[in-house]
């Protein structure tokens, strides 16, 4: 099999589902309408998919570790089911002020830091620059920005405004669904992204 050399990297909470808050659980992940077709034809393009996703639910004691393995475990068996292999799944469970100290740390991997894009590029030998983030907040254009990937997607609709204190990153291309995002994707790969 040849190796994958380019991704996309996927936020988790309000680009695959809606994004309720501290989803923990499989009975509160709903998923966005047309988040397995996008997928499958993103598949079959090509691209590996990476979800990056925060969890600081993790560091503020919401949900454990074991918890959100469980979610992520079902999360991709869902997946599979409708066709879709998930290239790797990273989070980070850090906060810098958490509540609980074993997960207070100043980390390089909560985005908008860049290190869950670097750490999956490291084990799947990807190209970032070949690379596209697809976020609903300033935090996931950030992260892509400073990991280097060749564009980043915003969904706008599920914007959390509790998030607007980060300084808005402008995307190259904003749009309701990942849907959108993956027809712009698969229309612009050839022109933009060679
Ligand atoms: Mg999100
Ligand atoms: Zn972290």
């Amino acid at each position: 099999m040849i190796p994958v050399r380019r991704a996309v990297f996927l936020d988790r909470d309000g680009v695959l589902n809606h994004d309720r808050g501290y989803v923990s659980r499989p009975d509160n992940f709903d998923w966005l309408p047309g988040t397995m077709p996008a997928l499958r034809s993103l598949q079959r393009a090509g691209w590996g998919l990476v979800v990056v996703t925060n969890q600081s639910g993790i560091a503020r004691g919401l949900y454990g570790p074991a918890e959100y393995q469980n979610l992520s475990a079902w999360m991709q068996s869902e997946l599979a089911r409708n066709g879709i292999a998930l290239d790797g799944v990273y989070h980070c469970p850090h906060l810098p002020d958490a509540p609980l100290a074993a997960w207070r740390r100043q980390c390089d991997c909560r985005k908008p830091a860049p290190g869950m894009l670097r750490r999956a590029a490291r084990h799947l030998k990807l190209e970032l620059s070949a690379c596209v983030m697809v976020g609903d907040k300033p935090t996931d254009i950030l992260a892509g920005r400073a990991a280097g990937v060749a564009a980043c997607i915003r969904i706008a609709d599920a914007i959390d405004h509790a998030s607007c204190d980060v300084a808005d990153a402008p995307a190259d291309f904003t749009c309701a669904t990942l849907a959108d995002a993956a027809r712009w994707l698969l229309e612009h790969e050839e022109t933009r992204l060679a």
